[in-house]
């Protein structure tokens, strides 16, 4: 199997209170070894359903209603909980936003390190497991580390948390990382270092990661391959350098010209109107009440993928053959 991990036209649905919410529709893409994917566009596009979806932590009222997530070649919609949970632990690994409510304020950090490593290496003496503990907390570059082991969450930077976090993470040497705006709450500098380490890890580790994000500057900085997603679907899938020296789906152009210029540090275009609510999607192209290139045909059918190569993909009329010569 080439592919780590291959989701095939995912639908996830919410049946909530108020009804029916059908936050992905048909969303497929994959990851290679050691490859940083990135997973972009506006909240509510379905970016963290997705991942969720992979990682099963949907909650009572998230389900997946139909397609596929193999990861090594294993059909993880068939597993039981139980299954799922040792996915989770020893072989996918994630990352969220808010390093705080993440570790646990009244355990030492090195401690709750080592406590991930014990879980997953039997054969380990509490000493070993310590040692290896610092070994990590050095890897992500946590200076002092044999000092800060001992010391309590809140008595460290929240960029040293989320390095914590990332080590917690590693511990199990998984093959997957996801990771879910993991920089966001940081300053820029802070965010740079964590960013840069989290690449080279993927790189020299070969653990393939999944990186989430609304920010087109870490986009660029760290990923190989980017899929867009808009209002529960992949609307455009590129590698880094074509999608922002060409990037073809309106709506990536729209991100891409949102996006202040690295060089001029003001905003360009902001894209007007909002992502539209799952429960109210309109007809046709979802994007079509905001997209500057839209035909009548746009706001009644909805455009089918066209693919260039083996991974390039866009999800819009214009590209379509067959409705130009129509
Ligand atoms: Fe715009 Fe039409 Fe393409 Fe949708 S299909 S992105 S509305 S041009
Ligand atoms: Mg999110």
């Amino acid at each position: 199997h080439m592919n780590l991990l291959e989701v095939k036209n995912l639908h996830t649905h919410f049946h909530t209170d108020r009804g029916l919410v059908p936050a992905l529709n048909g969303v497929s893409f994959s990851i290679k070894k050691g490859e940083v994917l990135g997973i972009v566009g506006e909240s509510g596009c379905g970016k963290s359903v997705t991942s969720l979806s992979i990682l099963q932590l949907l909650g009572n009222k998230g389900k997946i209603e139909k397609g596929s997530i193999q990861f090594k070649g294993q059909e993880l919609t068939t597993f039981t909980k139980k299954q799922m949970r040792k996915v989770r632990g020893d072989e996918i690994s994630m990352i969220f936003q808010e390093p705080l409510t993440s570790l646990n304020p009244l355990i030492r950090v090195g401690k709750q390190i080592a406590e991930t490593i014990l879980l997953h290496r039997e054969n380990y003496s509490k000493n070993q497991a310590k040692e290896h503990a610092i070994k990590m907390m050095k890897m992500v570059g946590i200076p002092q580390a044999e000092e800060k082991y001992s010391q309590y969450p809140h008595q460290l930077s929240g960029g040293m948390r989320q390095r914590i976090m990332i080590a917690i993470a590693l511990a199990c040497n998984p093959d997957l990382l996801i990771a879910d705006e993991p920089t966001t709450a940081l300053d820029v500098t802070i965010q740079e270092q964590i960013l840069g380490l989290m690449k080279k890890i993927a790189h020299e580790t070969g653990t393939s990661i999944i990186f989430i994000t609304h920010d087109l500057g870490v986009v660029a900085e760290m990923v190989d391959r980017v899929i867009v997603m808009y209002s529960g679907q992949v609307v455009e899938e590129n590698d880094v350098v074509s999608f922002f020296e060409a990037p073809k789906h309106p709506y990536s152009q729209g991100l891409i010209n949102s996006t202040p210029a690295i060089d001029q540090g003001q905003k360009l275009e902001a894209i007007r109107g909002n992502v539209p609510a799952p429960a109210n999607k309109p007809n046709g192209c979802p994007f079509h009440p905001r997209c500057p290139m839209a035909s009548d045909i746009c706001k009644t059918t909805v455009p089918k993928n066209t693919y260039f190569g083996k991974q390039e993909m866009v999800n819009c009329w214009l590209y379509d053959k067959e409705a130009k010569t129509s």
